[in-house]
């Protein structure tokens, strides 16, 4: 029998973004073929799951918070956090360690805030997964990658920073690290292009 893995976001921003949905479905699918959960937390009791989430059943939606879930020192000390500023890298060893690896709901910034830190003062054990940022369904494919599959960190193919070349004249820099798929491109949540594209051409418009 495998062991049964659960994956978290926490829900740190005020309402779920396009960005953010499209990431969310995609980790839930990624978590539903892996026969693993996926769980969004501390969601406002009146949030609206989308279509698209709430028709993958490894996908469930949570009002209590990871504190809440996680209340006693035994379950919290099977909890992972993945933080860009944890002092130990996540290695294939942590599958005995931990049951539940926690993200945070955050869209990716540049400079990063460090926003992980709201997580990192409840006191989880804490994990990173390299150096460079990821975009959220990003950390959740890696970490997935080194628990499930044994992955060490250095055997990922990564892309960093990746040009999208919309056309001939518009392109666009992701400030993030990806994993590449076989053909060397960056892997993305489906409909991010056009929704980053779409972005790209309303500050465009913006500006006149
Ligand atoms: N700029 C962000 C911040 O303020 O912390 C990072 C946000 S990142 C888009 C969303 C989540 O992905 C983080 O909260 C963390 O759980 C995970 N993450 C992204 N890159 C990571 C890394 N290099 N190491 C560990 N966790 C990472």
């Amino acid at each position: 029998m495998p062991e049964r893995k659960t994956y978290i976001v926490e829900h740190l921003d005020p309402e779920l973004g396009q960005w953010s949905e499209l990431e969310y479905a995609a980790i839930a699918r990624e978590t539903q073929r892996s026969g693993n959960t996926f769980m969004l937390s501390s969601l406002p009791a009146e949030f609206r799951v989308p279509d698209k989430l709430a028709e993958i059943p490894a996908f469930k939606a949570e009002t209590r918070g990871v504190e809440d879930i996680y209340g006693t020192d035994e379950l919290k000390a099977r909890v992972c956090l993945l933080d860009p500023q944890a002092e130990k890298d996540l290695n294939p060893d942590d599958k005995r360690e931990f049951d539940v690896f926690l993200f945070g709901g955050i869209l990716g910034d540049d400079p990063p805030r460090d926003r992980t830190s709201e997580l990192r003062k409840k006191g989880f054990k804490g994990r990173r997964l390299g150096p460079v940022q990821m975009t959220t369904d990003t950390a959740v494919r890696v970490t997935r990658m080194v628990v499930e599959e044994q992955f060490t960190l250095n055997k990922i193919p990564y892309t960093d920073f990746p040009e999208l070349k919309f056309n001939e004249h518009e392109s666009t820099q992701m400030p993030f690290r990806y994993v590449k798929d076989d053909d060397g491109n960056p892997i993305m949540p489906e409909g991010m292009v056009d929704l980053i594209k779409k972005d790209a051409d309303k500050s465009i418009d913006d500006l006149f």
